[in-house]
């Protein structure tokens, strides 16, 4: 019998590298993949629709929340962020390991929901090397790089509650953390057994 699926719920403040960092292993991972959200935000230059998010109209969004669709939904620097209900259940039976890119918020409601999952936050090496990296990123206009980095010194504060802390100074450093985290929580034992119990009769 295969194992359920594992959520992995990783937060950051805006420009830490999550994006980046979730990217690597779900490309080495073969049974992991990234939650795709649900947003009211525009699409920057380069993002595809179904892959990075799924970029829905407002009116849209709200009827998903109504229909009670979202396994979590939040508002995040003035626009709407959701996960659908559906795609982690499709994963989690199919016995798929899931990355969800969200934000406190919308952890915190799934901490709620979901027993079973994992939480990683995502810290940048200092507050002046984020706003290096949302500059250099040059994906959002000056104003909303302001937002974030005023937004990220509550979401830090957060990161007491998570189960693991990821600083991400050295990318190939804080991969080989990310990687650790998954490759020891796919091997707790409560996770193991239901899938060798009856193999082994244990
Ligand atoms: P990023 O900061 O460059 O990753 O910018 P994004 O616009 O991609 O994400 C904005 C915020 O929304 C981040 O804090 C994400 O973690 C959060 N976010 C993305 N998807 C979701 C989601 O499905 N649910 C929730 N609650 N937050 C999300
Ligand atoms: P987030 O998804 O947390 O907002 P991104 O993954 O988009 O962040 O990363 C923000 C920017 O910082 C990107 O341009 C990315 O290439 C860069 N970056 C990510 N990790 C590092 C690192 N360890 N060192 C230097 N630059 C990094
Ligand atoms: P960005 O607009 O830069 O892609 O994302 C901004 C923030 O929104 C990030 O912190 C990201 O983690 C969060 N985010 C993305 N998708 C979701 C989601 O589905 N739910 C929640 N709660 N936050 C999300």
């Amino acid at each position: 019998m295969k194992r359920e699926g594992i959520l992995f719920v990783i937060s950051a403040p805006s420009g830490a590298g999550k994006t980046t960092l979730c990217k690597e292993v779900i490309d080495i991972f073969p049974n992991l993949r990234h939650s795709v959200s649900y947003t009211t935000r525009p699409a920057r230059p380069g993002e595809v629709h179904g892959r990075d998010y799924y970029f829905v109209p407002i009116a849209e969004f709200k009827r998903m929340v109504a229909a009670e669709e979202f396994a979590e939904w939040a508002e995040v620097h003035g626009n709407y962020y959701g996960t659908a209900l559906k795609t982690l259940e499709e994963y989690r039976k199919c016995g798929i390991d899931v990355i969800l890119d969200i934000d406190c918020q919308g952890a915190h409601q799934l901490k709620r929901r979901y027993h079973g999952a994992v939480y990683l936050f995502v810290l940048p090496p200092s507050f002046q090397e984020l706003r290096r990296r949302l500059d250099c990123r040059s994906s959002d206009a000056p104003e909303v790089i302001e937002r974030r980095i005023e937004a990220a010194a509550d979401e830090i504060k957060e990161s007491r509650w998570y189960d693991y802390i990821i600083v991400n100074d050295v990318f190939s450093k804080a991969v080989e953390e990310l990687k650790s985290v998954l490759i020891a929580e796919q091997c707790k034992t409560h996770r193991v057994l239901e899938g060798v119990s009856q193999l082994f009769e244990i």
